[in-house]
């Protein structure tokens, strides 16, 4: 399967950057870790693919950001983290539950992700100083949720396109088109963004078909950034050491006997750091 990617470049005399991902392999690995439900499939691409824009404009090796969508509905919270990588990592609380489909035969995101609630952004620059923003959600359909999110924290008014198509858990195609007028662009930027939006309702089709480069091409023939977008997690047996240390030895070693091994487990990629008995006493030193 091909690389996941972010495709960036300025359109409109400049005016208006541009930016097209294809984001199918990254969601597909995601979708075989966690076990997804095809609406949950489709809640966590299309958050996923808007988050990892997000991550395209953090500036810094070591800058970071999590973003937690929190609408109420049965699919309870989706969490995606990332960095100015383009490491991507995520999982969504109810990653089974299921829906029927909406009356026009659309996966129902909507209804997985509910609408009471909010979409936070927490922005680490690497300066351990993070930045929170919070929007109110608007659909809980996500492409509208992050529009709002730009013009409400950001004061950027952004057209979004997010597209998923499942079949049988495989993931046919996933991405995202944004459209944003930089800033002091004027109201024509604005519109010509609204308008050309319009264009992409059958986006995940268009990925599935064109790829990132053929989307692209359908609103510019010049030159564009490219970059591969990553679901991967940081986590690390090693990493989970520091999980098992801050037990303490004591309270390590009856949770031992309890389960005759001890699991750190990691929600964002859905692995278990298992420690043995062994591993325990090379941590601890032996019971005594
Ligand atoms: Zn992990």
């Amino acid at each position: 399967m091909q690389k996941s990617i972010i495709l960036k470049t300025l359109i409109q005399g400049g005016k208006v950057s541009l930016a097209v991902i294809d984001s199918t392999s990254a969601v597909q690995e995601a979708a075989t870790r966690h076990g997804f439900s095809a609406v949950a499939a489709a809640a966590f691409g299309r958050t996923f693919t808007a988050v990892a824009y997000l991550c395209s404009w953090l500036k810094g090796e070591n800058s970071s950001l999590a973003v937690t969508v929190n609408g109420g509905g049965p699919g309870g919270k989706i969490c995606i983290a990332g960095d100015s990588g383009l490491r991507m990592r995520g999982f969504v609380e109810n990653p089974s539950v299921g829906l029927p489909p909406r009356a026009d035969g659309k996966l129902d995101v909507g209804g997985f992700v509910g609408k009471d609630g909010t979409l936070t952004v927490v922005s680490d620059e690497g300066t351990g100083l993070p930045f929170t923003g919070t929007s109110q959600l608007v659909s809980g359909e996500i492409a509208e949720d992050f529009s709002a999110y730009f013009l409400t924290s950001e004061q950027r008014p952004t057209a979004i396109a997010l597209g998923v198509k499942v079949k049988d858990g495989t993931i046919l195609g996933a991405g995202g088109l944004f459209l944003q007028p930089l800033p002091g662009a004027g109201e024509e930027a604005v519109s010509f963004c609204e308008e050309e939006i319009g264009k992409f309702g059958r986006l995940s089709s268009l990925i599935a078909e064109k790829g990132a480069k053929g989307v692209l091409r359908m609103l510019t023939d010049g030159p564009y950034d490219a970059r591969e977008v990553l679901f991967r997690c940081h986590c690390s047996k090693k990493r989970a050491e520091s999980a098992i240390l801050s037990l303490g030895k004591r309270d390590a070693y009856a949770l031992l006997r309890e389960q005759g091994r001890i699991c750190v487990h990691c929600h964002y990629c859905n692995t278990d750091h298992t420690f043995t008995k062994e591993d325990i006493e090379r941590l601890f030193g032996e019971e005594t």
